[in-house]
């Protein structure tokens, strides 16, 4: 059977794929080799007949699989709905300064990034090991006794937390290190409140510190999240440093987006749904009309809500727990109040300000000569509030922080709003889901695994591994 695709607008190389009759000695094989022609066979009027992977989403998960794919040379097309790859981690340039999409920290311990990126080259840049906390109208240390220890014997007479506090940190590290990421993510939860509650963290601790410090990471104020997140952060931070790439946070997905083949990636590209008119063949429907074939499988790697949309006619629907959102605001500042690295957290339990930073403290390429990048994050959308108003709001309380001569040279330079920042991952959760949902299709993305950068490079990785041991697809 000679399966070819001609004419497609949507690639400039005319793959032609061609099956070979199975061998006898392993009869369940499906093998292919490409010949790179010019065929004669028209094509049906919208419709390609597709001899690569489909991959929907340029996210780190579908980049992730993109790049399992390619280390297997097997061929695939990634369809990307926007104008770039990284889904949501992306950096925008404005005005001489680099804006990540949202306040996002990459931490060096995550496994699976580890073995899929190249650290020298993203040129990361540290944070403090610790954090400043705004309570009482004054700053507190919290520090990482391994990595400051002058800092954190000077921290342990502060209000953030007893010297019992102080310890159980030392004890849950050992607790996390001593558990594989499998036991981590299989292990049985509760809500992140109540595992400092059980372990015996005070409610000064817990309020002051883990409260805006873990609420900040999960965008959740309740702590509601699973305690395996949980622990699987704090294993990565005891292990690994906090950074952010000198370039930007979205050097991560550029990095990997540079080492698959350059036709390989299709930007501004949305699909609309995937439907199953023969078995084992999914369609792929795009904005545009057109419906693009695969023999070869199609992996679904868009956020949670968008596989709803794209599955709609093949499933029944799912009541989800509603995402977590974030505001990102950033200003452009004259002036600041300290040269470190550090991430402030707000411990007074008053006002929207969850945690802010001098992004340029950290990695001054994140600025032009002369002046300082500020990032401020809040929890969740704040829909009501106009863009300048929050900005306001936003000014006032900080200014209560670092002082009417500090904040008044700063200048609003952008906000983000972010809605379905991350999936809700509170009990109960399932991070080791099967990638497979229905014939010849597999699903990966954060809501998969962990809402993390490590969890969606997992679940894309997983997802492929699904589809080549379904297949048997093996190279030539
Ligand atoms: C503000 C913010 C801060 C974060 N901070 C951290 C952090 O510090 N550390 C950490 O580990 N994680 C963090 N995360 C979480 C992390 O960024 C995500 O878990 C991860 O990037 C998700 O990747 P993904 O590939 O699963 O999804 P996405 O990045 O959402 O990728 C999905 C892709 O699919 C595309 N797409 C959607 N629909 C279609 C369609 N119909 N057709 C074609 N393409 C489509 C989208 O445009 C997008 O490019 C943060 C997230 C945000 C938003």
């Amino acid at each position: 059977m000679l399966l070819s695709l001609t004419l497609s607008p949507l690639s400039s190389t005319p793959y032609t794929l061609q099956n070979l009759t199975p061998s006898p000695s392993s009869p369940k094989r499906h093998r292919f080799k490409f010949l790179l022609q010019t065929s004669t066979t028209k094509p049906q009027p919208q419709s390609y007949h597709k001899d690569r992977v489909l991959i929907i989403g340029a996210g780190l998960a579908g980049l992730a699989a993109a790049t399992t794919l390619h280390s297997q040379r097997i061929p695939f097309l990634l369809l990307e709905a926007s104008d770039a790859v990284g889904g949501r981690v992306r950096t925008d340039s404005v005005d001489g300064f680099l804006l990540d999409r949202g306040f996002q920290i990459f931490i060096t311990a995550y496994p699976e990034a580890q073995k899929l990126l190249d650290y020298n080259a993203l040129n990361l840049q540290k944070f403090y090991s610790g954090a400043k906390i705004y309570y009482n109208g004054q700053f507190h240390t919290v520090a990482d006794p391994l990595r400051h220890f002058g800092d954190s014997v000077m921290s342990l007479a502060n209000p953030i937390g007893s010297v019992l506090d102080k310890l159980l940190i030392g004890f849950t590290r050992i607790r996390v290190l001593g558990k594989s990421d499998y036991d981590i993510f299989t292990a049985s939860e509760v809500p992140v409140v109540d595992l400092l509650r059980n372990i015996g963290f005070s409610d000064s601790i817990i309020e002051r510190f883990f409260r805006p410090f873990f609420g900040g990471i999960f965008f959740d104020k309740e702590l509601g999240t699973t305690s395996r997140l949980f622990d699987f952060i704090f294993k990565c931070l005891a292990l690994g440093e906090n950074t952010i790439p000198a370039k930007g946070i979205g050097e991560i997905p550029n990095q990997l987006a540079a080492k698959l083949p350059a036709d390989s990636i299709l930007l501004n590209t949305k699909v609309v749904s995937i439907d199953f008119d023969e078995p084992d063949s999914p369609n792929v429907r795009l904005e545009n009309g057109e419906i693009l074939k695969t023999q070869l499988g199609v992996v679904v790697a868009v956020e949670e809500p968008e596989v709803d949309k794209l599955l709609a006619g093949s499933r029944k629907p799912v009541q989800r727990k509603t995402g977590r959102n974030t505001v990102c605001l950033y200003f452009s500042a004259e002036k600041i109040p300290v040269k470190d690295p550090v991430l402030f957290l707000n411990g007074s339990g008053k006002g929207i300000v969850n945690n802010m930073f001098f992004a340029t403290n950290v990695a001054p390429s994140y600025g032009p000569p002369g002046k300082a990048l500020v990032s401020v994050s809040l929890i969740g959308l704040f829909p009501d509030v106009s863009d300048d108003n929050l900005t306001a709001k936003v000014i006032q309380e900080l200014t209560g922080w670092f002082g009417e001569s500090v904040v008044s040279s700063w200048r609003h330079l952008r906000t983000y709003r972010i809605g379905f920042a991350q999936p809700n991952q509170c009990p109960p959760t399932d991070l080791m889901k099967d990638p497979k949902s229905g014939s010849g299709v597999y699903l990966c993305g954060d809501f998969m695994t962990s809402a993390t950068f490590d969890g969606a490079l997992v679940s894309g990785r997983r997802a492929v591994e699904a589809l080549l041991r379904d297949t048997s697809l093996t190279r030539i």
